[in-house]
């Protein structure tokens, strides 16, 4: 395993991780480690940490102007992958050694190949996820799973031993039993911990060695549990349901509007956290199992209830039992524009909830620290009307 002194621990750390993302990956790198980029949350990273790879969770710059990315890409398709790839051409990953990209939504399939073209990383794989949960879906993807091991087995230059994928899953089980800690930390109120804090903590996270990433949880936890306060008692207890944020703007912009964000179901948030891998006798099985079945992602359909209640319950029913844990009295519904994959679930996802009592604020974002003013009237007026 992947064993490095860890220089940041507690808020400070996380604080100084956050400011420079993609540091410690680049210093990694230059000890010779092997640095592999992916998207979305359908990777799965205990093959990295297996073969002492470090994954590398990519992310894009709300407050980066996109300026050399649409010579190559439409400006009407998710302006989360166009940032990300604007940010590749800017060599701000040029110390990755590899991209790993699997099937979420059409257009980062889309980017896989761009990026190849244009970027020629020295190691890429395209994983195809079903989109549709039925008995051969899980066969299917063990096949592509293979494939995928078998892959990097080459670019590492060894194999991947059942034993070491067993304990990369031990580690990485362990990382999501600390996130979920940490967010318990938010469920009393006021919360014990900030949402502008835990962001920090899930982003840095993204980019860090496991055995490091846990270090560093343990260190956040204790440091909050032992400073007492927080961010103080407010008026509104929000949950965040949608894609991707990587920036910690727009949480900041609904904190100071007199809210406290306590609970999210984002692909950059507690989404790849919910459930663990189950140890099984061939590891593969286990991870197939988690990847497919277990992140909830409307880019999977699940197969139909008999009834539209029943299959809202199924789709939704987490997210719902979470706000009613946490106290949660709105939920804002955050979707990045040109996002099919969300725009389509919006309507039942909102219907859902405000049938459950909640009110709902839905925002299409176009992932840009510029359009935030917009949203900033809209966020206070729901706050205002919940408060
Ligand atoms: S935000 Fe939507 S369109 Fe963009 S990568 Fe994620 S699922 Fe795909």
């Amino acid at each position: 395993m992947m064993t490095t002194e860890l220089k940041r621990t507690g808020l400070a750390g996380v604080e100084e991780l956050y400011q420079r993302r993609g540091q410690r990956a680049r210093e990694l790198s230059e000890q010779g480690a092997k640095v592999i980029g992916y998207f979305c949350c359908y990777v799965p990273v205990e093959f990295f940490t297996a073969l002492e790879m470090l994954p590398y969770r990519i992310q894009g710059g709300v407050n980066e102007p996109i300026t050399e990315a649409d010579a190559y890409l439409e400006t009407i398709m998710c302006p989360f992958i166009r940032s990300a790839f604007d940010l590749a051409l800017k060599n701000r990953y040029d110390f990755l050694d590899g991209l790993v990209v699997p099937h979420t939504c059409d257009t980062v399939q889309r980017i896989y190949d761009i990026w190849k073209y244009y970027r020629k990383p020295a190691y890429s794989h395209f994983i195809n996820v079903p989109h549709m949960l039925q008995p051969s879906s899980y066969e299917f993807f063990k096949q592509e799973l293979l494939t995928f091991r078998k892959s990097l087995e080459e670019f590492a230059g060894r194999k991947m031993t059942d034993e070491a994928l067993t304990e990369a899953v031990r580690l990485h089980n362990e990382n999501r039993a600390l996130v979920r800690q940490l967010y318990d930390l938010r469920k009393p109120d006021p919360p014990l911990t900030s949402g502008v804090e835990i962001l920090k903590t899930m982003v840095t996270g993204m980019g860090l060695p496991v055995l490091e990433y846990n270090e560093l949880l343990r260190s956040v936890i204790r440091e909050i549990r032992e400073r007492g306060g927080g961010p103080g008692k407010k008026p509104a207890r929000i949950l965040i349901y949608g894609s991707v944020i990587d920036d910690i703007s727009f949480i900041q912009l609904i904190e100071d509007s007199g809210a406290n964000v306590v609970m999210d179901d984002l692909s950059t948030g507690l989404r790849g956290f919910w459930h663990d891998v189950e140890p099984t006798p061939d590891p593969l099985d286990g991870i197939v199992n988690r990847y497919l079945d277990k992140i909830y992602c409307p880019r999977t359909y699940r197969p139909q209830a008999e009834t539209q209640e029943k299959d809202l319950d199924n789709r939704f029913g987490y997210v719902y039992k979470s706000a009613a844990d946490f106290q949660v009295n709105g939920v804002i519904l955050y979707v990045i524009r040109f996002c099919d994959t969300y725009e389509l679930d919006a309507p039942d996802f909102k219907s859902y909830f405000q049938k459950k009592g909640f009110p709902v604020l839905y925002l299409e974002d176009d992932y840009s620290a510029g359009t935030l003013g917009q949203l900033k009237t809209r966020v206070q007026a729901f706050i205002e009307m919940i408060a």
